[in-house]
């Protein structure tokens, strides 16, 4: 999960923890306050209606009634029980009536007003005495208007709680994009620096962040490793360079002695020896300074819009003035009809080297068996499929195949230095592609090279 969206999520379930909490609380106080409200009008009636009970006089009775009525109003499904002191028995009856806990009788007994709710009716028990007479009144009434307060308090929180909870989750997605956005563009130009293009740098902006810092700390470690890379590609190159003029000038020889007529048979055997050899070494020199200059700056090469069915006409001349006993076949089946999918942009000479490399090595490692090329193209690449029906390379080894000098195991009758794929992967990845290679021992091996079209 990418760390916005998480920022966003735990964001969310904070704040629905908040709102949750908030939500429950204000429901539980009006709640409270409601009842409480409602308890306290109906022990006023309870009250009233006690002290009525109690007159001896009647006019004085209805005088309480009166004003019961005209001033307070009766209550939804307002009810009053009186149980005088010699019915106490009636008392005990009436425990059944009304479903009461013991604790609420007690509190009457202890000359408090009890209160108790159930099933949305609300119960008050009062102890009235008036000259020296003591009655309990019992009353009920349902708080119908109180009742659908805290319904509409309830749906309206609810409510309010999902509309909250989208609200701030797409408040707290975008947010999180917004903040991220600098680091995406980072690692945007991060991926587009390679070993080939190491002079490239982050753009540093002026505020004073952690995001400048990580793009300075960011420059600092290309500076290093432009530095190092440099050092390693100078070395290479300057070594080969060095290499060269030994090189040429001890084949010369060699190829002086062998003019020479009259020179022993042993002497003769001697100087080709040498000759084959240094040309060997020089082959190998010269591809370790092609290994090096590819490894490190596009810029020093020539780009130009190319064909690949082109320069893969090309490479098959090279195959066969090198290996005159091929079996290549290029296979035009499946090329685009879009013209345009067939060009791409980069450097002739490195191109034709890198396929030349793949195709030799299928007809070498397969004994000019036959090596199918394939020309197709996909969305975004042109792709070029190099399939032998040869030795195969052991499924251990395949990862390896592209480290400069790496010859796998089942090779020993084959002669090579193992550079030219580590050259030919350098080259690709330097026209932006790619190289895919499935092989099976005994079977054969295909190579799949993607370059994106112009
Ligand atoms: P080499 O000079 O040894 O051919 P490369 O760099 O061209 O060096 O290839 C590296 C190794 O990859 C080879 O030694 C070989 O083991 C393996 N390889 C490359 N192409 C093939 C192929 N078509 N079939 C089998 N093995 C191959």
């Amino acid at each position: 999960m990418k760390i916005q969206t998480r920022i966003s999520l735990i964001f969310t379930v904070l704040t629905a923890g908040i709102i949750l909490s908030l939500s429950v609380f204000i429901y539980i106080f009006a709640s409270d306050s409601i009842s409480a409200s409602f308890f306290h009008r109906l022990e006023v009636r309870s009250n009233i209606v006690g002290h009525a009970a109690l007159q001896k006089n009647k006019t004085q009775t209805s005088i309480y009634y009166d004003i019961k009525e005209k001033h307070l109003g009766d209550l939804p499904y307002e009810q009053h029980q009186i149980i005088w002191k010699n019915e106490v028995k009636k008392a005990d009856s009436l425990k059944k009536k009304f479903p009461m806990p013991q604790s609420f009788y007690d509190e009457i007994v202890r000359k408090q007003p009890a209160r108790f709710f159930k099933n949305d009716t609300s119960y008050v028990g009062l102890s009235v005495i008036q000259s020296g007479e003591n009655i309990i009144v019992l009353s009920s009434a349902v708080d119908l208007y109180g009742l659908e307060e805290m319904e509409n308090l309830k749906n309206l929180l609810v409510i309010g709680f999902f509309i909250s909870l989208v609200f701030v989750f797409t408040f707290g997605k975008f947010f999180s994009i917004q903040i991220f956005q600098p680091i995406r563009q980072i690692i945007r130009n991060v991926k587009g620096i390679s070993a080939h293009n190491l002079n490239q740098r982050l753009k540093v902006s002026t505020s004073k962040d952690e995001i400048t810092d990580l793009s300075k700390t960011f420059n600092d470690m290309l500076d290093r490793l432009e530095i190092t890379f440099e050092i390693q590609n100078n070395f290479v190159s300057n070594a080969s360079h060095e290499f060269k003029t030994p090189l040429t000038i001890i084949s010369g020889e060699a190829q002086l002695g062998l003019s020479v007529g009259d020179i022993p048979e042993i002497a003769r055997d001697s100087f080709r020896t040498i000759f084959r050899e240094s040309e060997k070494l020089e082959h190998l020199t010269n591809s370790m300074l092609s290994l090096a200059q590819t490894g490190f700056d596009g810029k020093k090469e020539q780009w130009d819009e190319i064909r690949i069915d082109e320069l893969i006409l090309s490479v098959k001349g090279t195959a066969d003035q090198i290996m005159p006993n091929n079996k290549v076949e290029i296979n035009f089946d499946q090329l685009p009809e879009d013209e345009e999918k067939l060009v791409v942009n980069g450097n002739e000479t490195l191109l034709k080297a890198a396929f030349s490399n793949i195709v030799l090595n299928s007809c070498k490692y397969s004994d000019n068996k036959p090596v199918n090329v394939l020309i197709k193209a996909g969305e975004t690449y042109v792709i070029i499929e190099i399939a032998d029906e040869g030795i195969g390379i052991p499924d251990r080894e395949i990862a390896q195949i592209f480290v400069p000098f790496f010859r796998a195991s089942n090779t020993e009758k084959y002669k090579g230095y193992g550079i030219g794929l580590p050259l030919t992967n350098n080259i690709i990845k330097l026209h932006q592609g790619s190289i895919v290679v499935n092989s099976e021992v005994g079977v054969g091996t295909r190579f799949t090279v993607y370059l994106p079209f112009k």
